[in-house]
């Protein structure tokens, strides 16, 4: 399968940072090793930038112009690389969608899914929200209309909420945790709020009546923008959920499966994952690339 990276372009961090930076190029290499293509995608346009967010936020990460308190709810610091790291995972994302159009099927970022940034607003970790520039982005190619986001990071995806909620040819399904960032929610179209300690049956359940109630009030999208968080996960420093591997890999296949049946198209972005081991992360990203490959062509 062809799938996307930007493991090339890292970037400054403090030592003892959450963010798992390293992750990304040990999940790019056992890609290879799984005789999978990896490209690179270059960094999108300002312009497509400018069409989901506001100037002043765009051209603030354009000039290294953050103010201390953007800086902060960002969660990291501002270097040249971030931005670039950031716009190229958003022309990923686009690229993996235009794969999953294209007659594969599905496509696959090994990143992306930056769901909390919203259109004047940076934060938790998103530059730019790489749902809301794709879906822009391909309805000006015609490649689609009808968007259904399956948000299955451990985080309300509460920029994709706000930018994507209210438009009525894409909806916005999100799964979480309800004691967890981002403590103020924006509303998705269909939010599920799950008890801390939810383990794997109750989260499959959840995530089986959540897809069929947005099958009944959506219909047939033309595309599903699916984020594999790894952070639900019983291990993870972040996550509060407690979903074991075997069942974070059972939810892809139930997204995955959802969308074949009906004869959808999926992008698969990878959102959040902060387990301490680098390791335990890059297992559960392999999996889903695993059950996404498997499913090339239909
Ligand atoms: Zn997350």
């Amino acid at each position: 399968m062809r799938v996307w990276s930007h493991a090339d372009f890292d970037f400054p961090l403090p030592p003892g940072h959450k963010y798992p930076l390293g992750k990304y190029r040990l999940l790019r290499a056992e890609a290879i090793a799984e005789g999978h293509d990896v490209d690179t995608p270059g960094p999108i346009s300002w312009e497509a930038l400018l069409r989901v967010h506001d100037p002043r936020l765009v051209q603030a990460m354009r000039a290294g112009e953050l103010d201390r308190r953007t800086e902060r709810v960002l969660g990291l610091p501002w270097s040249p690389q971030l931005v670039e790291r950031a716009r190229r995972g958003t022309l990923g994302t686009l690229h993996a969608a235009r794969d999953a159009l294209g007659g594969r099927g599905v496509g696959m970022m090994l990143g992306g899914g930056t769901h909390h940034a919203g259109r004047t607003s940076a934060r938790g970790y998103c530059l730019f929200n790489d749902l809301a520039v794709v879906t822009t982005e391909l309805r000006r190619e015609r490649l689609a209309q009808r968007v259904l986001v399956v948000d299955c990071d451990v985080h309300q995806g509460d920029g994709t909420a706000e930018l994507l909620t209210p438009d009525p040819d894409a909806f916005t399904l999100s799964l979480q945790c309800e004691r967890n960032y981002p403590f103020s929610r924006i509303p998705s179209d269909l939010d599920v709020e799950l008890p801390a300690g939810t383990g794997d049956d109750g989260y499959l359940a959840a995530l089986a009546g959540a897809l069929t109630i947005a099958a009944r009030r959506f219909g047939v999208p033309d595309l599903v923008l699916y984020l594999a968080g790894a952070d639900p996960w019983e291990g993870d420093a972040l996550g509060r959920l407690a979903l074991t591997k075997a069942g974070l890999r059972t939810r892809d296949v139930v997204v995955l499966d959802h969308a074949r049946a009906r004869g959808v198209p999926v992008v698969v972005t990878l959102a959040g994952g902060y387990p301490p081991e680098l390791r335990d992360g890059v297992e559960i990203n392999a999996a889903t690339l695993a059950e996404t490959a498997a499913r090339v062509g239909g």
